[in-house]
């Protein structure tokens, strides 16, 4: 078989594994404001201090505690979905914040959109322990509504916290608003994916968020093609 037929069979095979069909439309993505919110970790986090990359996370853990930083603490969240998976991850995926299941079971994508996102990490020949999965704003929004621009200023640092310690090789940016905070430009994810970009030591791949793809599963066809650039990023690096 040629390698053009290999190709296409490999991104049939994906296709079908995710069960693409459809027709896609971009999503109108709620603007957000520009914002200037320091990086810097809060707190007296020293990082360098701790034995293990998993020391460091659950010294950042505790330093977020039962977290009232920001209004949504008083807004129904059950608990803080803090990340999950392998400390020291070549492979790290963030996400905006949790939904319904990830609020109940305390880890970040459980739901639909999760079981998706698994899908698409196997489908690279990796499994959920394999990386690290963790998410912009630690708390449950009401109804799931987007992040506001407070919420992301207050939550996001203990982000870049995690992205510090794991030191992952490539971190997926899963939809406008990871691509966002982690990138600080306010462009769409249309516009930000099919680019690779360089982010404190890693390279940063923005794709479609799992959620827009159960919406707009052609989507899926861009996102094997990001996919596909993670495996070759990982694998030659
Ligand atoms: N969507 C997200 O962005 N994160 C989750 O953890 C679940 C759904």
């Amino acid at each position: 078989m040629s390698a053009g037929n290999n190709q296409l069979q490999e991104h049939l095979r994906f296709a079908q594994e995710l069960g693409v069909d459809g027709v896609s439309r971009d999503p109108a993505w709620r603007a957000r404001a520009a914002d200037d919110a320091p990086t810097e970790p809060p707190g007296p986090i020293g990082i360098s201090i701790y034995k293990s990359p998993a020391d460091a996370l659950a010294a950042v853990r505790a330093d977020i505690g039962d977290c009232t930083r920001c209004k949504l603490h008083r807004l129904g969240r059950r608990q803080i979905v803090f990340g999950v998976g392998n400390p020291s991850a070549d492979l790290m995926f963030v996400g905006e914040a949790p939904g319904h299941d990830e609020d109940v079971q305390g880890i970040p994508f459980v739901g639909r959109a999760g079981q998706l996102l698994t899908k698409i990490i196997e489908a690279i020949g990796l499994s959920r322990d394999d990386v690290y999965i963790a998410n912009v704003i630690k708390c449950r929004p009401p109804e799931n509504r987007n992040p506001e621009q407070d919420e992301v200023e207050t939550c996001e640092p203990f982000l870049f916290q995690q992205v510090d310690i794991i030191k992952p090789k490539v971190i997926v940016a899963l939809g406008t608003f990871a691509a966002r905070a982690l990138l600080r430009t306010l462009d769409p994810i249309s516009r930000l994916r099919g680019h690779v970009y360089e982010y404190r030591g890693a390279k940063l791949i923005p794709t479609f968020h799992p959620a827009y793809l159960l919406r707009n599963p052609a989507s899926k066809r861009e996102v094997w093609e990001d996919m596909k650039r993670v495996r070759a990023l990982l694998q030659s690096s």
